[in-house]
């Protein structure tokens, strides 16, 4: 059984890729397949699209358990230019866009595409709790996220099973935000940032492995999911925590309009936007989550990693 992976060398594709390859035969689609080959080589075929384009790696697609795409430029590789923020939204519409196109192509449909989303789609939002229900919100990652999910939809006319994920902050070691999140604990500057009442919505990486393998076996799953911990927390209680894992006091407080100055637009939406974000769907689902507190989840992973 084969599966598709686009972004398969990212942080998530990654560890996606390792979790999978042991049950399926993964292809990973890559804009360079050379790096591609080095970094997920040894559990995927690597064929190489340009992530924008139709081309002979469509037929990849043809009769695949399931279709993943991951690909997008990074969100928060820098500051938001309108050249990036360009890249960043064309990215994923340009991706999804030929992946749809390849699926209908095929001759033989995918039984499942999965789409990756994220949790700006509801912008920023004080202390409502939001389920998969809940409207979208303002803001340019809601933007965002609302065009490639409308277009991921299309694969409902095409008959095929499709799944979008919308994904809080994934905390796992080697990549994403908590490196970054660390470092100002490294030199004992820890703290939140902004009034640290922002909700923090995160999933362990390993869960977030483990929910998307569940989206792909489970016939039922259809529609979006919120890809979450079911216990999000405030800025101010997962600095906390990471403090007391790490061994440092959080004691600093950054001011928004110092993040905004350094961040801009940025800042607003990815630091100071709180989104309260329960993953409503996979519990009625009965997906059980590994990591549902925050403290013992970033205790498994700082320690996995010194230890690894
Ligand atoms: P990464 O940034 O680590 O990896 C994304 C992958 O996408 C890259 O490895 C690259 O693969 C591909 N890519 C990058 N730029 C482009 C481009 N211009 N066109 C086509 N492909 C491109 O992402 P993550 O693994 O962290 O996330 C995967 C998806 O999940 C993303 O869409 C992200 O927005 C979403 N998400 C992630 C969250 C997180 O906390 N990590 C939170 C919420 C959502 P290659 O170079 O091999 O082509």
């Amino acid at each position: 059984m084969r599966i598709v992976i686009t972004g398969a060398t990212g942080f998530i594709g990654r560890s996606l890729c390792r979790d999978l390859c042991g049950d399926y035969d993964l292809v990973a689609l890559s804009r360079d397949a050379r790096k591609a080959s080095g970094i997920v080589g040894q559990y995927a075929r690597v064929v190489e699209w340009d992530g924008r384009t139709t081309g002979p790696w469509a037929g990849e697609v043809s009769g695949a358990e399931a279709v993943v795409n991951l690909a997008g430029e990074n969100v928060a590789a820098g500051r938001w230019s309108p050249a990036r923020k360009a890249d960043i939204l064309q990215s994923r519409t340009h991706a999804a866009r030929a992946i749809l196109d390849a699926i209908e192509m095929a001759k033989d449909k995918p039984k499942t595409f999965i789409q990756a989303s994220a949790i700006g789609f509801y912008g920023s939002r004080a202390d409502e709790t939001l389920d998969e229900t809940s409207a979208a919100g303002t803001g340019f990652l809601a933007e965002i996220c609302r065009r490639v999910e409308m277009i991921a939809e299309r694969a409902e006319r095409l008959g095929v099973r499709w799944v979008i994920v919308r994904t809080g902050v994934v905390l796992g070691a080697g990549g994403g935000a908590l490196p970054k999140l660390m470092r100002p604990f490294r030199f004992h500057l820890g703290g939140h940032v902004g009034t640290g009442r922002q909700w923090f919505s995160w999933i362990s990486l390993e869960d977030q492995v483990r929910a998307i393998r569940f989206l792909i076996e489970n016939p039922g799953a259809r529609g979006v999911f919120n890809l979450t911990a079911p216990e999000p927390v405030t800025m101010k209680a997962f600095c906390r925590a990471l403090g007391e894992v790490m061994g440092r006091s959080s004691w600093t407080a950054v001011p928004g309009f110092v993040l905004r100055l350094a961040l801009g637009q940025m800042a607003d939406e990815v630091l100071l936007a709180g989104q309260k974000v329960v993953p409503e769907r996979l519990g009625q689902m009965g997906f059980e989550f590994k990591h549902r507190d925050v403290g013992s989840a970033l205790t498994e992973i700082i320690r996995g990693e010194k230890h690894g």
